[in-house]
């Protein structure tokens, strides 16, 4: 079969279950090419017209999310002057053209939100929907109590305002940090940025959360559709 069944199409259009779009076309309320409809059993495609109650289906798809798990060395824009691949290039076949809300820089892995609905991201991105962004930071040199305490109360480098960053030592290696950083304004190089003003140099940078969405085990380069009501 070509298409899918009508009920299932109008119910994705978001106008009601499927089950109550069946009570709808035995209502004699759904129209399919210019004939009211008197049977579910049959099957559409993108270029039949359909109405309900006599408006045609809203063609918008309902708003989606996925989490990305992003590798490093992808770049998070639509295209790269300088060709590098982006993360939109390693997306799976099926999924629906999608922008990042907010971006990772090309050395920064894990979580990057993406979204079929653009209105969305851009409110999400904004500064002032204040979501946590979490990191696993490891970075070149040392620490102090004090350093970290100046972080929890925020820093301000070459006039610009950072934090208040939340930030525990998890361990020191060798001649690295490893740190754990929470902030939540989403500005420019920020994590890279605030360190290097304390004389730290980040190497390795993950994003394990924004807002309410987790990273959690899902596998680096693999996506995954956020299927709860979170919005
Ligand atoms: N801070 C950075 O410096 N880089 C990122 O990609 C994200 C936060």
């Amino acid at each position: 079969y070509e298409g899918e069944r009508i009920a299932k199409a109008i119910a994705r259009a978001g106008i009601a279950s499927r089950r109550d779009v069946e009570a709808m076309i035995a209502e004699g309320r759904i129209t399919l090419n210019g004939r009211v409809l008197d049977t579910p059993a049959i099957n559409v495609t993108d270029s039949d017209a359909i109405t309900v109650d006599g408006e045609p289906l809203p063609t918008r798809e309902r708003t989606r999310l996925w989490i990305f798990h992003k590798p490093r060395g992808l770049v998070t824009t639509a295209r790269d002057p300088e060709g590098r691949q982006t993360v939109f290039e390693v997306m799976p076949e099926e999924m629906p053209r999608v922008v990042a809300i907010g971006r990772l820089d090309i050395n920064t892995e894990g979580l990057l939100l993406l979204t079929n609905d653009g209105g969305l991201a851009k409110v999400i991105a904004h500064p002032d929907t204040g979501w946590l962004r979490r990191y696993r930071v490891r970075a070149f040199g040392d620490i102090t109590q004090m350093e970290l305490d100046q972080l929890r109360k925020g820093v301000t480098i070459d006039g610009m305002e950072y934090g208040p960053v939340e930030a525990t030592l998890d361990r020191a290696t060798g001649d690295n940090v490893w740190l754990t950083l929470g902030l939540r304004e989403g500005k420019n190089r920020e994590v890279k940025r605030i360190l290097e003003h304390l004389g730290l140099s980040v190497n390795r940078l993950i994003r394990l959360s924004f807002g309410p969405f987790q990273l959690g085990d899902l596998e680096v380069g693999l996506t995954e559709e956020i299927k709860t009501k979170v919005l």
